[in-house]
């Protein structure tokens, strides 16, 4: 029921060699799936190659051919969706309805740079000299390294491949070794729909050593990353000593601001869903609520009624509303939060502890009355832990959401239009959801501020990642 892995190396599938590798886990047993294999040196200057002969054939293809596989790869993945689906809960652990949605919704991030790499336009400059023509014209930066983590398996990696491919751009995709099994599949459409040898090659390995060995070359132009701050850092230093261009999606710490003349009950049903989505590791997860005084109650009431009804199971069972955590590492890092918070005061109203005893399953919790210094209100929790604090007035509750060195996503619950103006306008993020938590769509842009990093996925700015400006002035 998983799938056969393998790395994509020049259009072919290679696997076993004597390679080392790694089992890959299924987190809601502890148990292995399978074995994955690393790639070495050697098969990493092999993806090089291919991926500049990949470039050279890539940018010479129009876009509108392009866009014609990349449609195709996406029909792919819509008629694939229920068997990638279940790959994808088996190695990350997010319930079935949930990578089901992020399945369908990398087609649409296909299909939408698909169109809009048919819209890269340029433009002309009237000149000064009479006779004169200033042309600005897009180029694709040329060969991509793709770094992507395990809690969308398949969309991070939809958002790199789409821009880059619609640009005219190749890659070497690193996922992420603990869920494999979801982007080998969604590679496996790509190669399906007839994309060329060369211009998507797909590895795992040890990551420091595959970026360290990638980002060294100066055929690679370009690094797009998501994953922790402490790493992106690390990359874009070694991006910086070859100048290549990055985006860097990186970590948050999602502030939820509950104004008192919010509709306190609706905006807990849909800020709370969204908390425990993926079992909260998202990195655009709301993280730190906070209410005005007046709402609190009425919102801490429902919010914990939701909580409380979360069904935990394997993801692929029916009725199962939460899954467990993607790793153990994340179990440590909950209890690390919740023990700190109980130390400062904090009151546990709901969960705080690991669930059965198999697999790396964590309670959908609430803490109440912590402090803003405390852990889990400055450092990303990455779980199902949501801190549910008061405020007063609209200036304090701006300066607290803004005071951590993060900003990724934002939102806001009001039901004035000043507020809301205000509020948007107010957050220091990259996002900002006001009484709506879509800031997540193919066509609008993605992305951080402040450390939570640069650059943006999706929207035309996802497209312009990849490309060059290049001025050609004809006299
Ligand atoms: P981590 O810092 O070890 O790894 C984060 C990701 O970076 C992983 O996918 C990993 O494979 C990759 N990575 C690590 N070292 C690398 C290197 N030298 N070169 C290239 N890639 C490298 O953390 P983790 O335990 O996997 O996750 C913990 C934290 O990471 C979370 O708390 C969260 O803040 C962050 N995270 C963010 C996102 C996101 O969507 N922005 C996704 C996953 C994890």
């Amino acid at each position: 029921m998983y799938t056969d892995l393998a790395l994509y190396i020049d259009g072919k599938w290679v696997n076993g060699g004597g390679r080392k590798g790694e089992d890959v886990l299924n987190p809601a047993t502890g148990k292995p799936l399978a074995h994955l294999p690393h790639a070495g040196k050697s098969d990493l200057d092999q993806a090089l190659e291919a991926a500049k002969r990949g470039f050279a054939l890539w940018r010479a293809t129009s876009a509108y051919d392009r866009a014609k596989i990349m449609r195709k790869a996406a029909d792919l993945m819509r008629e694939r969706h229920d068997a990638i689906s279940k790959v994808l809960v088996q190695e990350q652990g997010k319930v079935y309805v949930e990578a089901r949605a992020e399945v369908i919704t990398s087609a649409d991030i296909i299909d939408w740079y698909a169109e809009e790499g048919r819209r890269s336009y340029g433009r002309i400059v009237p000149g000064r000299v009479k006779g004169t023509r200033q042309l600005v014209v897009s180029e694709p930066v040329g060969v991509v390294a793709a770094f992507t983590p395990w809690n969308f398996p398949v969309l991070t990696p939809a958002r790199k491949i789409g821009g880059a491919l619609a640009a005219g751009c190749s890659l070497i995709l690193k996922a992420s070794e603990e869920t494999p099994g979801a982007c080998v599949e969604l590679v496996r459409c790509f190669v399906d729909a007839g994309l060329p040898a060369g211009v998507l090659n797909l590895v795992f390995g040890v990551p420091a050593e595959v970026s360290e060995h990638l980002l060294a070359k100066d055929a690679v132009r370009k690094i797009s990353f998501t994953g922790s701050i402490p790493v992106g850092k690390h990359l874009a230093v070694l991006a910086a000593k070859g100048m290549k261009r990055t985006t860097m999606e990186l970590g948050g710490h999602s502030p939820v601001v509950v104004f008192a003349d919010a509709d306190a009950e609706k905006a807990a049903d849909t800020i709370a869903a969204f908390k425990y989505r993926n079992a909260g590791q998202v990195c655009i997860s709301p993280t730190r609520f906070y209410v005005q005084e007046d709402a609190y109650k009425k919102f801490l009431a429902r919010f914990s009624d939701y909580a409380k009804g979360i069904k935990m199971g394997d993801g692929l069972e029916k009725g199962v509303t939460m899954g467990p955590m993607a790793n153990a590492r994340r179990i440590d890092a909950m209890e690390s939060f919740v023990a700190d918070a109980r130390s400062r005061g904090g009151n546990v109203v709901t969960g705080g502890k690991r669930h059965g005893n198999q697999g790396f399953f964590y309670e959908p919790t609430i803490v109440t009355d912590v402090p803003d210094d405390s852990k889990v209100m400055t450092e990303e929790p990455f779980g199902p832990i949501a801190p549910i604090v008061t405020f007063k007035t609209f200036d304090e509750v701006v300066e607290r959401a803004n005071a951590l060195p993060f900003g990724l996503a934002a939102y806001a619950f009001t039901s004035s239009h000043t507020t809301a103006a205000a509020i948007g306008e107010a957050m220091e993020s990259g996002m900002v959801g006001v009484n709506s938590v879509a800031v997540s769509t193919p066509e609008t842009p993605f992305g951080g501020v402040k450390e939570s990093g640069h650059g943006s996925e999706g929207g035309i700015e996802g497209l312009g990642a990849y490309l060059n400006t290049k001025f050609i002035s004809q006299g």
